[in-house]
């Protein structure tokens, strides 16, 4: 018995065990040391080139984790999602700071709203 849509229209489904035999057969087919090592290389070939669309946004980790579980699909994700807004800074140390503090916390700065990315500040 071979596990295709010919076995399975055949499949007598008063003999539970000759629905077990197709079951036993079509789950071997997870065992092939061959769709393992296709699913190993597509998840490689995602992620890397997932990382390589993110290098450019700076969204490396992000894109790699797209690329290696969604594939193609991923990386279309990946090209179409924002880079995110780079860090508010500090105008006085140029420190990366917080958005909504109201002082530095490595100099102690005044920090004015736009510079510390105007939200929450009123
Ligand atoms: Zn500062």
């Amino acid at each position: 018995m071979n596990c295709d849509l010919q076995a399975l229209a055949n499949v007598d489904t008063a003999d539970p065990d000759q629905a077990m035999a197709l079951l036993q057969e079509c789950t071997q087919a997870l065992e092939s040391p061959e769709l393992w090592l296709w699913t190993i290389a597509f998840t490689i070939v995602g992620a890397v080139v997932g990382g390589l669309i993110g290098r450019r946004k700076k969204t490396v980790m992000r894109d790699v984790i797209l690329g290696a579980a969604l594939g193609p699909i991923g990386w279309i994700i990946s090209l179409c999602l924002p880079a995110p807004k780079p860090a508010p800074a500090c105008p006085a140390c140029k420190q990366e700071v917080a958005v909504g503090d109201r002082h530095c916390r490595h100099c102690g700065a005044a920090l004015t709203p736009s510079r510390a990315g105007g939200r929450g500040l009123g």
